[in-house]
């Protein structure tokens, strides 16, 4: 303890305390300025990540490759400004249209602004995603919501690389996790993925349309690629790589804990309900949307428990 206390003291002094990054979603808490957003993340001299706030104030990541032949964008934004804001800043730092997108999510938080990407440009998603985009698109139509753009195809394989010109990209399915649909997209020359929502640092784990346990082995094929320094999250702060992969670890954690707390509920004979009112989230009861969240997740958990979420 003293020891600790010491070492505290001397990291304050030197001034290494100030520089490490408090491990949370919340700008404030992390001590960004709202104003500071939006704002991209140089991850290399091509590769770029982009952090925007999105309600109740935390950040939704793009990611944005710059290769010869184009621009890559994986994941979009909330709403068409704040995906036309993308776009123009793109501008800034490359000459070039964008020409591939990515659906690392088909969530409405990343979609909901793509009616302003170029027309000619082409999508990479997967076939969950497309056929869930098909279905949310049938939904606006009937209630009279604006429409949702549908990609014409789906990927082929679960593993595609698409060469942007001097730059190569490898869009992945490792498996099932915050969509069912979730595409990662690994930058192999920068030793970087960009996950999407199959990470979320350091946000409670969101599981409307999850698969929890499958989630879990998704993000240990994710750690499993050794060469990966860097994950880059859908939602909130991209880490610097000497603590990226920890927080990677850190959330397949949560998402291990949120699993382990509904099971130990449901197996004590309680009600939905009375779980909701009882469940136990221990440190993660602090991570960002806990309180909206976490009853999501254990209805969803449970209909996964009684084996009915295919
Ligand atoms: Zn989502």
């Amino acid at each position: 303890m003293r020891l600790l206390f010491c070492l505290c003291l001397c990291l304050a002094a030197t001034g290494l305390h100030a520089q490490a990054s408090v491990r949370t979603a919340d700008p404030a808490v992390r001590g960004v300025p709202l104003s500071a957003f939006p704002r991209f993340v140089k991850l290399s001299e091509r590769v770029y990540g982009y952090e925007e706030i999105r309600q109740p104030g935390f950040t939704t990541v793009s990611l944005i490759v710059i290769g010869r032949n184009g621009v890559l964008v994986a994941d979009g934004q909330g709403s068409v400004q704040a995906t036309q804001t993308m776009l123009d800043r793109i501008k800034t730092i490359s000459p070039l249209p964008v020409k591939w997108y990515v659906v690392g999510s088909d969530h409405g938080d990343h979609t909901a602004g793509n009616s302003v990407l170029p027309e000619d440009m082409q999508f990479v998603v997967h076939a969950n995603s497309l056929a869930q985009l098909k279905k949310d698109s049938a939904a606006a139509v009937a209630a009279n919501r604006p429409a949702v753009i549908v990609p014409p195809v789906a990927m082929r394989s679960d593993d595609e690389i698409i060469d942007l010109g001097g730059i190569s990209v490898r869009v992945r399915f490792l498996g099932r996790a915050h969509t069912g649909g979730d595409l990662m997209v690994e930058v192999p020359s920068e030793n970087l993925l960009f996950m999407s929502e199959a990470y979320l640092n350091r946000v409670f784990p969101a599981m409307r349309s999850a698969y929890g346990a499958e989630w879990v082995r998704t993000i240990n094929q994710a750690l499993a690629l050794k060469h990966v320094d860097r994950f880059i999250p859908g939602h909130g702060f991209i880490e610097n790589a000497n603590v990226s992969r920890e927080e990677l670890v850190a959330f397949r954690d949560a998402v291990i804990a949120v699993i382990a707390e509904v099971t130990r509920l449901k197996a004590a004979g309680l009600t939905v309900d009375q779980a909701i009112a009882q469940a136990n989230w221990g440190p993660y009861a602090k991570w960002f949307l806990a309180e909206q969240q976490s009853p999501i997740a254990i209805r969803r958990l449970w209909t996964e428990l009684d084996g009915a979420s295919k």
